[in-house]
C-alpha cells in the first residue's frame, strides 16, 4: 500500500506540473483570449447601448402627433434609421468577434492536447515500452473499440448512422491520441449502448472491497445517436474515473481544491 500512495503522489505532482507547463505555453494565447473577450464584452455592451437608445426613440415617437411635429416625426426618424444600420453592423461586429474568440480557445485546447500527448508518450518511455509496442496497443484499442457496440438490435442498428458513427469514431481516436492504451483501454473499450432517452451517460462505479482495495466495474457509455463528439469524450471520461480508483481519487480531490467557480456544477456528474 506505501507503494501505491507513494505513487499516487508521484503522479499529483507529474499532474501539476503538466498542468503548469500547458500554463506556460499557451500564455500568449491566454492573454489574445483575455482581450478578444473584452472586446466582444465592450461590443455587446454598445448593442445594449444601441437597442436602448432605439427604444426611446420608438417611444418618442408615439409621442408625437403626425401633422403638427412633422419635423420633429422625420428627424426621429431618420435617427431610427440610423441607429438600426448601427446595430445591424454592430451585431455583425459581434458574430465577427465570437468566432476570434472561439479560434483562440481551441488554440489553446490544442496547446493542451499536445501536452498531454507528449507526457503520455513520456509516460510510455519510462515504463520501458518503445514506440513500436505501444502503437500495437493502440492500434489493439482501436480494434476492440470498433467492436464495441452494445449487443441489442436498437445500438446495432443506430451505431450505422452516418453521424452517430463519425461522432463515436472521432472521439474514440482523440481519446487514444492521449491516453495510455497501457494503462486505459479497458475504460476505453467497454460497449457504446443507444438509448433513445436525451441524456447520455455512463455505466460503471468504483467498487471497495472489504480488505479495502477497490476496483472498476464498468458497463459502457449509453448515448443516443445524435450525441456529439463532446458528450461522447464526456461520458469516456467517467469510464476512466470508474475504471481507475487512483484516477477516481484524483478527480475528486481536484474537484476539492481547485473548483471553486460556478461552473462546478458543469463538471459534476452526471
Ligand atoms: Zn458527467
Amino acid at each position: 500500500m506505501a507503494s501505491l500512495s507513494s505513487a499516487i503522489s508521484g503522479n499529483e505532482k507529474r499532474l501539476e506540473s503538466l498542468r503548469q507547463n500547458i500554463i506556460k505555453k499557451t500564455e500568449d494565447e491566454q492573454k489574445e483570449l483575455d482581450s478578444a473577450q473584452e472586446e466582444h464584452q465592450t461590443i455587446k455592451q454598445n448593442i445594449k447601448d444601441s437597442q436602448l437608445k432605439l427604444s426611446s426613440l420608438i417611444s418618442a415617437r408615439s409621442q408625437y402627433d403626425i401633422e403638427k411635429d412633422r419635423d420633429k416625426y422625420i428627424e426621429n426618424k431618420n435617427l431610427m434609421e440610423r441607429e438600426y444600420a448601427k446595430l445591424e453592423s454592430l451585431r455583425k461586429e459581434s458574430e465577427i468577434q465570437q468566432k476570434q474568440v472561439n479560434e483562440v480557445k481551441l488554440k489553446i485546447r490544442k496547446a493542451g492536447l499536445e501536452e498531454i500527448k507528449k507526457d503520455m508518450l513520456e509516460v510510455n518511455k519510462q515504463d520501458g515500452f518503445s514506440s513500436e509496442q505501444l502503437n500495437k496497443a493502440t492500434e489493439e484499442l482501436k480494434q476492440k473499440q470498433q467492436s464495441a457496440i452494445a449487443e441489442d438490435r436498437k445500438s446495432i442498428r443506430e451505431s450505422k448512422d452516418a453521424f452517430a458513427t463519425q461522432e463515436r469514431e472521432r472521439a474514440q481516436e482523440r481519446l487514444r491520441e492521449i491516453f495510455n492504451p497501457h494503462i486505459h483501454s479497458e475504460s476505453l473499450s467497454k460497449p457504446v449502448e443507444y438509448v433513445t432517452t436525451s441524456r447520455a451517460y455512463s455505466k460503471g462505479e468504483t467498487i471497495e472491497f472489504v480488505d479495502g482495495s477497490r476496483s472498476g466495474s464498468l458497463r459502457g457509455i449509453s448515448i443516443n445517436k445524435k450525441t456529439n463528439l463532446k458528450t461522447i469524450l464526456h461520458e469516456y471520461g467517467h469510464q476512466i474515473e470508474d475504471g481507475n480508483p487512483e484516477v477516481h481519487d484524483l478527480c475528486t480531490d481536484f474537484f476539492r481544491n481547485h473548483i471553486v467557480t460556478g461552473k462546478q456544477t458543469l463538471l459534476f456528474r452526471p
